[in-house]
């Protein structure tokens, strides 16, 4: 039997609807949620990804504004930017599209956002609560999108392997933080380019989630039937599609699997939705 295939663009647009409700009642007591994304040189995919948040924020009622900035933009005058959206009142989340032209330090960048504003949860401050077991923040919106994933599919965590692959300060550490936080009880592992065994220690797992960024990576004799596996890779193939890090044939022996496109990248723009709403009520109140 096939896997059940994890529907993030239905799951996502769910809470789309979910905050554009919060969004309103917002808006009825005179603050209405704004998010500014920054964007820094002509990366065709990025302005993809920016158009795509832009148009999220259209669906539920969140202000966005954009600010484009040259390739050619230096560190200090990202900082500026950085800086003035952090003291401008009328903003409540601020996101500074990655990848940022070689030489920019993205955690200089992200450690300079105003943690109350850092709707992509990058500040070591949002990212040191999860450390400490607090996940009650703006969490990072990959991981915490890939949560809730496994949560509507009703996947019982407690107790059971979990795989990361990918170690990233973005996407594997914090979702291997969040897999072994209380409650949800994952015994995790984390790999990454140097892991030995890498196929055994999936073979192992409950629960496989590949964050690498190579085309059809996890193949399907490395999955233990009925895993959960989730797909958060997104690569270009030379024909312009979209591919993730999980061969398609491991819709055979899985459980559950998110596809690519339409899994864990709607997720990541629903939770931003959500981060951004939330700041925008944490300061209300
Ligand atoms: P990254 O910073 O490049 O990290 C990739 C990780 O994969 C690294 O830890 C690397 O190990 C590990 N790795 C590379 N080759 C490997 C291999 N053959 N076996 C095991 N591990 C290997 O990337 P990222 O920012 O975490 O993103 C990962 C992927 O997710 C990318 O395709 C990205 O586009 C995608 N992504 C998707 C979303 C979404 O919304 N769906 C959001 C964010 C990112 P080392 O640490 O040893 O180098």
């Amino acid at each position: 039997m096939g896997a059940v295939i994890v529907d993030g663009k239905s799951v996502g647009g769910k809470i789309l609807e979910e905050v554009g409700i919060e969004a309103n009642k917002l808006l009825g007591s005179g603050v209405e949620p704004h998010l500014s994304v920054v964007i820094v040189g002509d990366d065709p995919a990025s302005h993809v990804y920016v158009r795509n948040k832009e148009r999220a924020c259209q669906k539920c009622g969140v202000k966005s504004t954009r600010i484009d900035m040259p390739v050619e933009s230096t560190q200090d005058e990202i900082l500026e930017v950085v800086r003035g959206l952090n003291s401008n009142t009328d903003v409540h989340g601020i996101l500074v599209q990655s990848p940022t032209p070689n030489g920019i330090d993205e955690l200089a960048i992200a450690s300079a956002i105003d943690p109350d504003k850092d709707v992509d949860g990058f500040h070591p401050i949002n990212l040191g609560k999860i450390v400490q077991g607090n996940v009650s923040g703006l969490l990072p919106c990959t991981p915490s999108g890939v949560m809730h994933l496994l949560g509507v599919s009703g996947f019982d965590t407690i107790g059971k392997k979990a795989v990361v692959i990918g170690r990233s300060r973005i996407v594997g550490m914090p979702m291997a933080l969040l897999l072994s936080q209380r409650g949800v009880d994952s015994t995790v592992t984390i790999a990454h380019s140097k892991t030995e065994e890498l196929r055994a220690i999936c073979q192992d797992s409950d629960i496989v989630i590949a964050a690498i960024g190579k085309i059809h990576t996890v193949k399907s004799d490395w999955i233990k039937p009925g895993a959960f596996v989730a797909d958060v890779g997104i690569s270009r193939t030379s024909d312009g599609k979209l591919s993730g890090d999980v061969d398609p044939s491991v819709a055979d022996v899985a459980g559950w699997i998110t596809p690519v496109p339409g899994g864990v990248g709607p997720m990541t723009i629903a939770m931003l939705m959500r981060n951004t709403v939330r700041a925008a009520r944490n300061r209300a109140i």
